[in-house]
């Protein structure tokens, strides 16, 4: 598998945030990575509004996340695609596997899988052979076989795990009729036409179930690179949950610079001074991500 061609005509990479709050430095970081990729090989790159988590969304947060991007110079292509605007397309691909069986109805609730749950977060089948349809809200769990799914990736290597043993009977509707992250990401990137994924390394082990998916609904799967996590000094990923700060937007330039620097891409000093635009041109040119080989996190300066 070599789609990693630097002739590859029609790149198409993107960027999907959830619009939960404030764009911190770990999302801008991930989001310049894939801005650079795309750019890089002459591709398209575009927005996604990851909002389907309706009860988490803040109002507003989605055009902030976008003027914030705008200010660092990350122009994205075409319109921006809001992923609560696909629910019915989820539906009809929804529709496509309970009349293939590949998924049932679960009723069971948090209590009663937390008695279950040990060590591995592997649903123990209970609503398995469940056939009628439950009268009580439910669930919709993928029937997962045992089987191996590996990818190469382009920083991380070759990938590889067992579906049934690592992931289970995953969701992909959660009970309160949220279509589950896993799902969404499969289908979206397919609609978008996506042709590589670039994200952080946190997000590897969500791979191979979104490689699985793309086998059982018959979709070309995109390429993927996984860049390090931003952490705290303490080695706490950078994220909303634990209170990263929102991007500073009052010096663009150096906040591009130092996250440059972050990407291990060496921008000469004389960058300092530059504006956005030379900068993110210079990146561009630039753009080596192999300097991030094998590297799972990087610490950020505080
Ligand atoms: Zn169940």
């Amino acid at each position: 598998m070599s789609a990693h061609n630097d002739s590859l005509p029609d790149y198409k990479g993107r960027f999907a945030p959830s619009p939960t709050g404030p764009l911190h430095l770990g999302s801008l970081y991930t989001a310049l990575a894939s801005f650079l990729q795309a750019r890089s090989k002459q591709g398209q790159w575009f927005i996604r509004i990851d909002d389907l988590d309706t009860p988490r969304n803040i109002k507003g947060a989605d055009s902030d996340i976008l003027k914030t991007l705008e200010t660092f110079g990350l122009c994205w292509d075409g319109e921006v695609f809001y992923q609560s605007q696909q629910l019915e397309t989820y539906q009809a691909f929804i529709e496509q596997l309970t009349q293939e069986e590949k998924v049932y109805p679960c009723t069971c609730s948090r209590k009663t899988l937390a008695a279950f749950h040990s060590e591995s977060n592997i649903y123990p089948q209970f609503c398995r052979d469940k056939t009628a349809i439950p009268a009580k809200p439910y669930a919709l769990r993928l029937k997962t076989v045992s089987v191996n799914i590996g990818f190469e990736d382009f920083l991380q290597g070759r990938i590889c795990h067992n579906i049934a043993e690592k992931d289970g009977d995953f969701i992909i509707k959660r009970k309160e009729g949220i279509i589950a992250y896993q799902f969404a990401v499969v289908i979206d990137d397919h609609l978008q036409q996506i042709t590589e994924v670039v994200r952080g390394f946190d997000l590897l082990d969500c791979t191979p179930p979104q490689l699985y998916l793309h086998q059982l609904l018959n979709l070309k799967p995109p390429t993927y690179l996984h860049v390090p996590i931003i952490t705290h000094q303490n080695g706490q990923k950078l994220s909303k949950q634990n209170l990263a700060q929102a991007v500073d937007c009052q010096n663009p330039a150096k906040t591009l610079f130092y996250l440059l620097t972050l990407l291990k891409q060496q921008p000469p000093l004389d960058l300092q001074q530059v504006s956005i635009d030379e900068l993110l041109n210079w990146a561009i040119q630039n753009w080596q991500p192999l300097a991030l080989k094998n590297t799972h996190a990087l610490a950020a300066i505080e």
